[in-house]
């Protein structure tokens, strides 16, 4: 047994009848027998905490709960029925009971008074999860994942917990940090850093470059530094495929250790990943993995909040922070070494406050190095401001709903979409807009599920109105779900109104489609909010192309009107980027910058340098750097 179980076990009496004793990743859980000591514990557990410092839960053994059927009519008893209770699950081997609430904090009950009455009667943990908006059947299937592979994961978590505490096999004299870049080094796309120490091997995303070919799509994982079969954990920032997409292929590749991420993210990355595997056999490509591997991905994931504190290796505990890029995206905090070190990975961030999100978090409890992005770090990266965007966007839609015509903007699945989505319900409350259908299609849909289901994760804002004045924007009739061929065609032949489609750039997916029903009717209009790549149709229309051959047959001359507005992007702009540095707390002593094209990183790095007398580096793929 591990000498930190032992430590533990030290503190109870025996009378408490502790049947198990193990972990659940870096927390330690201890099931008893005895339903008294259950019930209360008399300060024990709190003392343990106190002592070691680290999370411990105190549980049922399975074999002293209620029968489930009994239990969950206890349940639907205790609980009043405004909390509007929904699916209640059981998790058999871990005692535990997760009950859906569309309010849970009824279903709570004042300081978690209908919770202790649960555990009273029926000797199962609760837990209370907000009942989604909207279903996901993506979410379900997720859960349905994870539910079936049980067994498996309580000797995965158990198997992490023995890692942190008993591993330290290397030597602890000779202490270095050192990363290397396998990718997004002086470019934008397949993000992929590895961290390692004497004792760990940590992988900072794994991208792909989704405009890239073959050859330089993906990450140097033949890079000599990179062994799969010696990687600790994977930290995933957020679900963009550009920090994502390469994940699974480690699964199918052989590796089965932990991947670290947010809720949202582990949601959005499995529907993007599976998204990218449908839209490949589209087109007749051979995909690099399989939904068998993106199952297996799930299935190796540990989820953390923001702020959770959490060791993932002996010398290496993890923080995640809020980036504001898109929903459950995070910096990643590492503290290493004991305080040795601490670095912080940001991902893709923005530093300011949108719609949806609040603004990424400059204050850390301690601070050496940073890495940031600089897809917009160039000295010209100043857009107009957001609410100049906004201005723009809904003066464009108004003048095509007022010639009766209907206005398309193709959009990202994630993130744009539906920061857009909040403009467009905002604006037509405060009855700026006309009251229009705004029709969503398809993924961007799914995905507004999602963000549906973790309202958490929003700004304080729309948390405040969501959780105080019952208003979800992204419930709003407004908004109508275009799932169907026939549906499409309806809001072809109908009036007035803004259609929200993917993809961004036109290469694939529905906007093409509404594009060529709309595009030969000048009362129409294009709104295109993303980056378009060269050689894409939207980059065509952009550039002011009118005649547009899709086949021999199908000629489409251009005659709606093309309209380009940018400043609604995730990202931070050169001035935000620089701010972001200035204010960090405490002030950090490196800087390496990297997720641009090469000008801009090596712009960056030298204004970071000469305006705020930090250290910094712009490296290249396959560098090393030595941070300690
Ligand atoms: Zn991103």
């Amino acid at each position: 047994m591990s000498e930190i179980l032992k430590e533990v076990l030290k503190h109870i009496s025996t009378k408490s009848d502790i049947s198990y004793t193990g972990f659940e990743g870096a927390n330690i859980v201890l099931y008893t027998k005895n339903t008294d000591f259950f019930l209360d514990n008399g300060g024990v557990i709190k003392k343990i905490v106190d002592d070691i410092k680290k999370r411990v839960e105190l549980r049922p053994d399975p074999s002293v709960c209620m029968e489930m059927e009994k239990a969950e009519e206890e349940i639907k008893k205790l609980i009043p029925s405004e909390a509007g209770v929904g699916e209640i699950t059981f998790d058999p081997q871990r005692s535990m009971v997760i009950i859906e609430a569309e309010k849970p904090g009824l279903a709570i009950g004042k300081s978690g008074e209908v919770l202790k009455e649960i555990k009273q009667k029926t000797f199962w943990v609760p837990l209370v999860k907000r009942k989604p908006a909207i279903r996901s059947k993506l979410i379900e299937n997720i859960r349905k994942v994870l539910y079936e592979n049980n067994d498996y994961r309580r000797k995965f978590l158990d198997n992490i917990g023995k890692r942190i505490y008993d591993g330290w096999i290397r030597d602890k004299k000779h202490e270095w940090v050192r990363v290397t870049v396998l990718g997004a080094g002086r470019q934008v796309g397949r993000s992929c850093f590895l961290l390692q120490t004497p004792e760990s091997r940590i992988l900072l995303d794994c991208g792909i470059d989704v405009a890239g070919t073959n050859s330089n799509a993906y990450p140097f994982l033949d890079a000599p530094e990179f062994k799969i079969e010696e990687l600790d954990a994977i930290i995933l920032t957020h679900s963009h495929l550009d920090h994502c997409g390469l994940v699974p292929y480690l699964y199918k590749m052989g590796y089965k250790g932990p991947l670290y991420c947010t809720l949202p993210t582990r949601d959005i990355s499995a529907l993007l990943s599976l998204d990218m595997i449908s839209v490949s056999q589209k087109e007749a490509n051979k995909s690099i993995y399989s939904s068998a591997d993106i199952r297996e991905m799930v299935k190796h994931t540990v989820t953390l909040d923001y702020e959770e504190v959490a060791d993932i290796t002996p010398d290496i505990r993890l923080t995640f922070y809020n980036a504001g890029h898109t929903l459950g995206s995070a910096m990643a905090h590492l503290h290493i070494g004991n305080g040795l070190h601490n670095l912080l990975y940001c991902g893709d961030m923005n530093f300011e406050v949108s719609n949806l999100l609040g603004s990424a978090v400059t204050r850390f409890p301690r601070l050496e190095t940073f890495m940031i992005e600089s897809t917009y770090g160039g000295k010209d990266d100043t857009p107009p401001s957001r609410k100049e965007c906004e201005d723009e966007l809904v003066k464009k839609i108004k003048e095509t709903i007022e010639k009766k015509g209907k206005v398309l903007m193709p959009v990202l699945g994630v993130g744009r979409s539906q920061e857009i989505m909040l403009i467009l319900e905002k604006s037509i409350r405060s009855k700026v807009l006309p009251n229009i259908p705004i029709y969503v299609q398809g993924m961007v849909w799914d995905v507004t599920a999602i963000h549906t289901t973790y309202p958490d994760f929003f700004n304080n804002t729309v948390k405040k109105a969501i959780f105080h004045k019952d208003q979800n924007p992204f419930l709003s009739k407004v908004f109508k779900h275009v799932g169907s061929q026939k549906e499409m065609q309806e809001v072809l032949e109908g009036g007035p109104c803004v259609i929200l489609a993917t993809s961004g750039m036109m290469v694939a997916g529905a906007s093409i489609e509404y594009f060529k029903a709309l595009a030969e009717n000048s009362k129409n209009s294009l709104i295109l909010t993303c980056y378009q790549g060269p050689g894409s149709l939207g980059r065509r229309l952009e550039s002011g192309e009118k005649v547009i051959k899709f086949s021999e047959k199908e000629t489409i001359n251009v005659k709606m009107e093309v309209n380009t507005i940018h400043g609604f992007s995730g990202h931070s702009s050169r001035t935000q980027l620089m701010n972001f540095v200035k204010r960090l707390d405490p002030k950090p002593k490196k800087g390496i910058i990297i997720h641009g094209e090469s000008s801009k990183c090596l712009d960056l790095a030298s204004s970071i340098h000469k305006q705020l007398r930090i250290e910094t580096s712009a490296p290249k793929n396959l560098e090393s750097i030595r941070i300690r």
